[in-house]
């Protein structure tokens, strides 16, 4: 079976398919729409479609026809493709842009066109395969745990036989030259939490802070302390990154407030840090707290364990990657990237892995686009087929007669 060709052929569908589902981001777990276009979309082929009993989730099983080997078992691959948006405006000035306030950012309408390239290609050489493919289409990838959801409707029981191997891709709109494969074996996504701090004071007069307890000044204070924290604390190889992104307090410039509180997302490689984090947080949050006479309520809340790829796995997949497109197109990077992903909760049941694949602009310097999740993010919407036969490609090396 050529598939890189079969998906060169089937590209002008699957570049309409995005564009399609771009102009329709919906954000979360409840994606009516996108689900119905999946499921419009997969008609027709030999597939046993199943949707989701607590999200919006499809999930589409294909029996391969193929006899196997002498000796051997049949295997079961799953494959991912996440089908959420992100809730910012569009502002990438695409003619196929969002209007309804939610964007496909990360490119996620993207993974969705390329598994259903992905379940054609396959469907059409069913007999080639012996064993079944999985084909994954996730909701609420973006914070949701969409992941850990669809692991509860019994996604790994679909097939009748629990999933052998488990591959998805994502694609980056910038720093990878377009079409460039990258993956790693090991730590590829860190893991993340939220720390959710608010401090509470005694409001009073802005005039006389002296008989106030300033909530205010004292999270300013938190919010720089915890990058020292940070340093002082852990070793530069345990990579663990603070960021505030959300501080609020007050109403108005002359009142001290009762609270104030603020929010930071944590990442780390090394989920036996944990109890260390809380531990150091704590201490430096109730020791800024006490220096001011006010309180603090600290919480660290776990959200995506690390994601690892299986390193068998991240060789076979490195393997087809080079077979299909050419050895220049697949490298392997030295670090992990930092971002954090719920396809780690697969790799926790099943080995597999995640891969990159590049998708910046034609034209465009690499260094200098906007990233995912930027409200100007651009995707070059012509790899989606290369996506759909790497994908495809994956799940056939496993399962070939
Ligand atoms: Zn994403």
């Amino acid at each position: 079976m050529d598939l890189l060709d079969d998906a060169e052929a089937m590209r002008p569908d699957l570049v309409r398919l995005r564009e399609d589902l771009h102009r329709i981001p919906e954000v979360g777990l409840d994606l009516p729409r996108t689900q119905e276009q999946v499921l419009e979309e997969l008609q027709g082929l030999p597939l046993e479609v199943s949707t989701g009993t607590e999200t919006t989730s499809v999930t589409a099983v294909l029996r391969g026809t193929g006899e196997p080997a002498e000796g051997q078992e049949p295997s079961t691959v799953l494959l991912r493709g996440d089908m959420d948006a992100l809730p910012i405006p569009e502002g990438s000035g695409e003619d196929f842009a969002a209007t309804n306030g939610a964007m496909h950012a990360c490119g996620h309408d993207l993974h969705t066109a390329g598994l259903v390239g992905a379940a054609r290609l396959l469907s059409a050489h069913r007999d080639r395969l012996a064993g079944d493919v999985v084909f994954m289409f996730q909701p609420g990838e973006e914070g949701y745990d969409g992941a850990r959801v669809m692991l509860g409707e019994g996604l790994l029981e679909t097939s009748g036989r629990r999933p052998d191997h488990a591959y998805a891709l994502h694609v980056v709109p910038h720093r990878l030259p377009a079409g460039l494969v990258s993956g790693r074996a090991g730590t590829t996504l860190f893991a993340s939490y939220t720390l959710e701090v608010t401090v509470h004071g005694t409001g009073g007069h802005g005039a006389t802070p002296h008989e106030g307890r300033d909530p205010v000044v004292a999270a300013a204070e938190m919010v720089s302390t915890l990058q020292t924290a940070v340093t002082r604390s852990f070793d530069v190889f345990s990579s663990v990154i603070v960021t505030v992104g959300r501080l609020s307090g007050g109403t108005s410039a002359n009142i001290i407030a009762d609270t104030a509180s603020f929010e930071a997302t944590v990442r780390t490689t090394n989920a036996g840090l944990e109890p260390r984090l809380r531990e150091v947080f704590g201490r430096y949050l109730e020791g800024i707290a006490a220096a001011h006479g006010v309180s603090v309520d600290m919480r660290l809340v776990p959200g995506y364990p690390a994601t690892v790829n299986d390193a068998a796995e991240a060789e076979f997949s490195a393997t087809v990657a080079r077979e299909l497109f050419g050895e220049r197109r697949f490298d392997s990077p030295e670090h992990p990237t930092q971002g954090s992903e719920d396809f780690s909760r697969v790799l926790q049941e099943v080995p597999g892995a995640l891969l990159f694949l590049g998708a910046h602009i034609p034209g465009a310097d690499p260094a200098l686009v906007p990233a995912n999740h930027s409200p100007r993010a651009r995707f070059d919407g012509s790899v989606t087929s290369q996506g759909a036969a790497l994908l495809a490609g994956l799940a056939a090396g496993r399962l070939a007669r």
